[in-house]
């Protein structure tokens, strides 16, 4: 049998069914491609061999050329461990291993030529240096080239069989022999040369192999290029796809409700950036192509007036529109907010969630399917087949990252023409991401703040301090403001934060007393009813107090509500602070959020909780959320429509995307089908990919 790049792992020698199941299920590589796929993450420069004298308190990683003298397996059991005596000719040191202490032992050659590398630690007067690596020194030799060695990321599993960093490089390097001669070249020719990259055949080579760190450089550059390459190719051919190409109702005049509104109702300025947003949508919405636009905006930019008058445009044209929440709360609140914003005007406006009954419901629907509602407000419930439009325009869906791809789509059948889409999202996106995972939407950014607000003033207190914080808020209190006490609610510790809250819930209670002081409490468990009474008495400010879970996380608005505690606060994540914080500073007043911790939690948490206390900004705080978590946290696992790219990090390498957004840009206006004899290799291995990899198909 021939090799090529899809052949199966297992008939590499080294491999077989066993841990060719094992590199499947660790890292995902099942064929000779994804092995050479598997690039490394940094470059160790092995052309240097110290000796034991040079050790310093200091030294990172060394290697040392030398002899094993000795080997012996100390104590028995788990707790066994192999210890080494290692000589350099002029001195000895320790080797050590704990783990795999029975399976290394056999393998340690004793009296020949070595070499060592790992990183020394001081064990009393002497040093030793724990699970070092250790080949012999010929077969070093053999296959060095520049002295710089790959190091490939492995997992737990994979080193107790034998494929650590080290192991990996040998299957890679095997696999790279069967196959080298048979990979062809994915990127034209004259991109190569203008962007100084090597070709595909010399980079594989170079990337596993370097010459010098410069040539690894440049060869790990051209390999994650053409991977994000041929991911904006397909990102953006399927954006045209569902934008330019795709016929979508016109709105075509600017008629009268929204004049009305403009004109009449709207309570106040628009902002800039506003105006701007609002531009741009009604430069896609009078076309007759289709919008599909993301609005980023931080919490409290505005948001919801920019779907309204969205919306009011669809209803002048003749057409129904919806804004999907992602919570009853929420929808509630965008209902009760526009209803009064639109009160003296002639526009039906009504709103579906789970907890409608159904002789309300009734005449709702039968006013959706004949045209007399014009705008519908709710949750998931609109999804349902039971709800039926006469004439659907417009599809708002606020907070988008709680709403699956599928359920976006499900809204979209409900009318003839692809209705316009809007989702928005108050948790800001670093600009990769949003490139990768929303990389088919056009993106509208509101970054202006109403004018009058004041940054929020964020302080840590420990639990010490607890006596000050409730002064604190008392004070605030009497100045006429409210405040938020916010819980942590975790599904799996569920029972104890239930508990927490209560607790909590109690001793603010005994602290401020009825009847001077009311406070409210809502929370997951309570019925929705019950809820809405709860909060609806906040808003209107019968209550001072709220205690909450997190369900206040998303879009409520009380603008006299000045000051958020938030309790525990090292558990939770930064992008939640940052949506919590964003419920206080809506009004003219001083804002400010406490986040209370106890006195010890981890550097992560600190970090969390220093970007807090310095920030305001939520792009930058998106930022530093994703050097904590990663891209696929961000965007939750099991709906994050990010793509699954093998050699290219969204994250690391940032500046690389850009680039090749840039340039299959550049490639797509002058020749979007890639007809040109020029681009014919970017066609053949686009149609390849769109075969191979139906996750990058389906994002959007
Ligand atoms: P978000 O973007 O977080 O959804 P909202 O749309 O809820 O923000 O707006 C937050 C608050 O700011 C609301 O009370 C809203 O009425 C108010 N607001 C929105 N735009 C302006 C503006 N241009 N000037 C003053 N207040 C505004
Ligand atoms: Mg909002």
């Amino acid at each position: 049998m021939s090799t090529n790049l899809e052949t199966s792992v297992a008939y590499l020698k080294g491999v077989g069914p066993k841990r060719a199941e094992l590199l499947q299920a660790e890292l995902g590589i099942s064929t000779y491609f994804d092995l050479i796929q598997h690039l490394p993450f940094r470059y160790e420069d092995r052309s240097v061999f110290y000796k034991i004298s040079d050790i310093t308190a200091e030294s990172s990683a060394l290697q040392f050329k030398g002899k094993i003298t000795k080997k012996t397996l100390i104590g028995g059991g788990k707790q066994s461990r192999l210890v080494a005596v290692f000589n350099d000719g002029e001195n000895e040191l320790e080797l050590v291993w704990f783990k795999g202490a029975k399976w290394i032992i056999n393998s340690l050659p004793i009296n020949i030529e070595v070499i060592i590398y790992g990183k020394p630690s001081r064990f009393g007067k002497k040093w030793n240096v724990p699970h070092p690596e250790v080949e012999r020194a010929d077969l070093y030799e053999k296959r060095r080239g520049g002295g710089l060695q790959p190091v490939y990321s492995s997992t737990e599993k994979l080193g107790a069989r034998g494929l650590s960093s080290s192991g990996l490089a040998r299957l890679i390097r095997g696999a790279w022999e069967e196959v080298k001669g048979g990979v062809d070249e994915t990127l034209p020719s004259n991109l190569l040369t203008e962007l100084r990259l090597p070709g595909r055949s010399d980079a594989f080579e170079q990337v596993h192999r370097p010459d010098n760190p410069l040539m690894a450089d440049k060869a790990l550059k051209r390999l994650k290029f053409e991977e994000l390459l041929y991911l904006q190719l397909v990102l953006l051919r399927h954006k045209k796809a569902t934008t330019v190409d795709l016929p979508g109702v016109r709105f075509e005049k600017v008629g009268d409700k929204f004049n009305e509104f403009f004109e009449k109702h709207l309570p106040f300025e628009l902002t800039g950036a506003q105006k701007r947003v609002i531009k741009e949508i009604r430069g896609d919405v009078n076309t007759g192509r289709h919008m599909n636009r993301l609005l980023q905006g931080d919490v409290g930019s505005g948001k919801t007036i920019v779907a309204l008058m969205t919306s009011l445009l669809a209803i002048d044209n003749g057409f129904q529109a919806c804004i999907m929440a992602p919570t009853e709360i929420l929808a509630r609140q965008h209902a009760e907010g526009i209803s009064d914003l639109l009160r003296e005007m002639d526009v039906r406006v009504e709103i579906i969630t789970g907890s409608t009954k159904k002789s309300d419901r009734k005449p709702i629907l039968e006013g959706l399917a004949d045209g007399r509602v014009d705008l519908i407000i709710g949750t998931h419930s609109l999804i349902e087949p039971t709800v039926v439009f006469k004439n659907l325009g417009f599809v708002v869906i606020d907070e988008q990252h709680r709403f699956g791809v599928a359920q976006r789509s499900k809204l979209w059948a409900k009318a003839k023409l692809a209705p316009h889409v809007l989702v928005m999202t108050a948790t800001p996106i670093p600009r990769t991401l949003a490139m990768t995972a929303y990389g088919d939407l056009d993106i509208s950014v509101l970054d202006e703040l109403p004018p009058g607000r004041k940054d929020i003033v964020t302080a840590h207190r420990t639990d010490a301090s607890r006596l000050s914080v409730f002064s604190f808020v008392e004070k605030q209190i009497s100045e006429g403001r409210q405040v938020y006490f916010v819980y942590p609610l975790i599904e799996e510790s569920a029972t104890i934060d239930h508990k927490d809250l209560m607790d909590g819930y109690e001793s603010i209670s005994r602290r401020f007393p009825l009847p001077k002081y009311r406070i409210g409490i809502v929370h997951g468990r309570m019925k929705p009813a019950d809820k809405n009474i709860e909060m609806s008495r906040f808003v209107s400010g019968e209550s001072q107090i709220l205690v909450a879970t997190t369900v206040i996380e998303v879009g409520v608005n009380v603008p006299n509500a000045t000051l958020m505690v938030i309790e525990s606060a090292e558990r939770f994540g930064l992008s939640q602070l940052h949506q919590l914080r964003g419920r206080v500073g809506r009004g003219g007043e001083q804002s400010y959020c406490i986040l209370m911790t106890k006195d010890e939690f981890s550097k992560e948490a600190r970090r969390r909780l220093e970007t807090m206390c310095r920030t305001n900004d939520g792009f930058e705080i998106a930022e530093v959320d994703m050097e904590i978590r990663g891209p696929g946290d961000i965007m939750g696992t099991q709906q994050s429509g990010l793509p699954d790219l093998k050699m290219a990090d969204i994250q690391r390498d940032k500046d690389l995307m850009i680039t090749a957004r840039y340039m299959a840009q550049r490639v797509l206006e002058v020749d979007a089908e890639l007809e040109k004899a020029e681009h014919s290799t970017l066609k053949i291995n686009l149609d390849r990919i769109l075969k191979d990899r139906p996750n990058w198909s389906q994002i959007s």
